[in-house]
C-alpha cells in the first residue's frame, strides 16, 4: 500500500493480545499504521496494547469477543467513532477446541468420538465470528480507497493436503473440529473476495506454519514474528496484489 496517504492506515486485529494476532498487530504498527487489538478480555488486550505502543506504535486495544454480536457491534460502532473507517482487518482470534495442546495430542478431536459440543464451539469461533465481525465492519472498510482482509487459516485447512495418504499431514490425528474449520474458512475467504472483488476489497487467506504460541502448547518451530510475517505481507498488498488465495511464507497452498 502506498505510504503517501493522508491518514495512517487503520489495522483491527482479532485476538491480538497475544501470540500471532500480537505479533501481527506489533508489525502492522512498525509500518505505520494505526493498530487495534482486539482482545475478548479487555485487561489483557490494554496490556498487549500498551507494550506495543511503548515500542512506538500506535496502538489501541478493543474489547471484541468474535462470538458476542452485541460486543462485535459495540466494536465496530467504536471504529467508526474513533477512526471513521478502517483500512485492514486481520480475521485471527481462533481456538483449537482442545486446549492448549499440540496437535499430535488432540484425541478429543477425532470424527468418530467427538464431542458435538466442541464442534460448535470451535465453528462459533473459527467461522461465524469471523462472518459477524467481518460484516460489522464492512461499511467502514468499503470507506478506504484499499481494504484488505486476511483470514488466518492453517495448513490444516488444506483438503488437497490433508486427503494425500502420502501426505505431510498423515502424522497428524484426524480432526472433526479444528481442520474442518479451516475448511470452512477458507471457503468463506473465496466466497467474500468473489463478492468484493469489484469493490477493489481483497480478501485472502493465510497458513502461518506451525509457529510457537500458547494454542500448540509452544510445540511449534517458528517464532511469532515469523509466523505473522506472512499475514501482513497478504495485509499490505498493492492494487494489482492476488484475491480468493490462500498463501504460506513460501507461497500459494493448495486448497
Ligand atoms: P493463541 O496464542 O492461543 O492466540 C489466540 C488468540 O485468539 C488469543 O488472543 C485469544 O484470546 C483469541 N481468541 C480466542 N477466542 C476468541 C474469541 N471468541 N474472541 C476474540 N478473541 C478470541 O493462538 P495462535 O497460535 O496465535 O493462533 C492465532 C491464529 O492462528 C488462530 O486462528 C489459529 O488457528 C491460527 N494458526 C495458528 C498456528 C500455530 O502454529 N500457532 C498454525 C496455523 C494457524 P485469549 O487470550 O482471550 O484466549
Amino acid at each position: 500500500m502506498s505510504e503517501h496517504t493522508e491518514h495512517r492506515h487503520v489495522a483491527l486485529v482479532t485476538g491480538a493480545n497475544k501470540g500471532i494476532g500480537r505479533g501481527v498487530a506489533e508489525q502492522l504498527a512498525a509500518l505505520g499504521m494505526t493498530v487495534l487489538v482486539g482482545a475478548r478480555d479487555v485487561r489483557r488486550g490494554e496490556e498487549a496494547a500498551a507494550s506495543l505502543r511503548a515500542s512506538g506504535g500506535d496502538v489501541h486495544a478493543i474489547a471484541l469477543d468474535v462470538t458476542d454480536l452485541a460486543v462485535v457491534r459495540a466494536a465496530a460502532r467504536h471504529v467508526e467513532e474513533r477512526f471513521g473507517r478502517l483500512d485492514v482487518l486481520v480475521n485471527n482470534a481462533g481456538i483449537t477446541g482442545s486446549g492448549q495442546v499440540s496437535p499430535q495430542d488432540a484425541h478429543d478431536q477425532v470424527p468418530s468420538t467427538v464431542d458435538l459440543g466442541m464442534v460448535r464451539e470451535v465453528f462459533e469461533t473459527n467461522v461465524f465470528g469471523v462472518i459477524a465481525v467481518t460484516n460489522a465492519v464492512l461499511p467502514l472498510l468499503r470507506r478506504s480507497p484499499a481494504a484488505r482482509i486476511v483470514n488466518v487459516s492453517s495448513h490444516a485447512a488444506s483438503l488437497a493436503l490433508t486427503s494425500d495418504p502420502d501426505g505431510p499431514f498423515t502424522a497428524l490425528l484426524p480432526s472433526a473440529a479444528y481442520s474442518p474449520s479451516k475448511s470452512a474458512l477458507n471457503a468463506l475467504t473465496v466466497h467474500y473476495a468473489n463478492e468484493l472483488r469489484e469493490d477493489g476489497i481483497l480478501v485472502n487467506a493465510v497458513a502461518p506454519g506451525f509457529v510457537d504460541t500458547d494454542s500448540n502448547n509452544h510445540t511449534g518451530f517458528l517464532t511469532v514474528a515469523q509466523g505473522a510475517a506472512v499475514v501482513v505481507r497478504l495485509a499490505t498488498l498493492g492494487a494489482d496484489g492476488p484475491t480468493a488465495g490462500f498463501f504460506a511464507e513460501d507461497g500459494p497452498v493448495p486448497w
